[in-house]
């Protein structure tokens, strides 16, 4: 079985399921591959690679307020791993901020103003945003979350 990254000519992507290349490529051929969205089928194959995330770049990331980020050093064993330590710190981080979503910037920047209490905050923000904050002076920092953790958090 192949799933194939497809898109119409009217930029609808989806994902098609085939048997082999060989059997798009006739089913193509035949005009049986249509989009679902409107019926198009002058379908295109995009390259395989559907969970690269490319433009990644520009998606929201999850970033974190450095202000009262918490000293994890003294409680973390020596001998655990990188990975166990940086999970051991996100976890801490976000155990002491308050989540504000895609609200980050705003309230980062009021905090550093002095229109809200300051305190430890997290949430999404775009690069932009963030080296836009960095730019004003605010301390912020990226904080990529494991995907692991993550699924826990809800
Ligand atoms: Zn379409």
């Amino acid at each position: 079985m192949k799933v194939l990254d497809l898109r119409c000519t009217h930029g609808h992507g989806f994902e098609g399921w085939f048997a082999s290349s060989e059997d798009f490529e006739s089913q193509l051929a035949s005009g049986l591959v249509e989009c679902p969205v409107c019926g198009d089928t002058g379908i295109v194959k995009l390259l395989s690679a559907p969970r690269l995330n490319l433009g990644n770049a520009k998606a929201p990331q999850e970033a974190a307020a450095a202000a009262p980020v918490p000293a994890t050093a003294s409680n973390v064993p020596a001998d655990i791993s990188p990975e166990a330590r940086w999970m051991r710190a996100v976890r801490e981080v976000l155990a002491k901020t308050e989540d504000v979503g895609d609200r980050f910037a705003d309230e980062a920047r009021k905090m550093h103003y002095g229109e809200t209490k300051e305190r430890g905050i997290r949430g999404q923000a775009t690069p932009e945003q963030t080296e836009a904050l960095l730019d004003e002076g605010i301390p912020v920092m990226a904080l990529p979350i494991p995907a692991a953790l993550k699924e826990t958090l809800q």
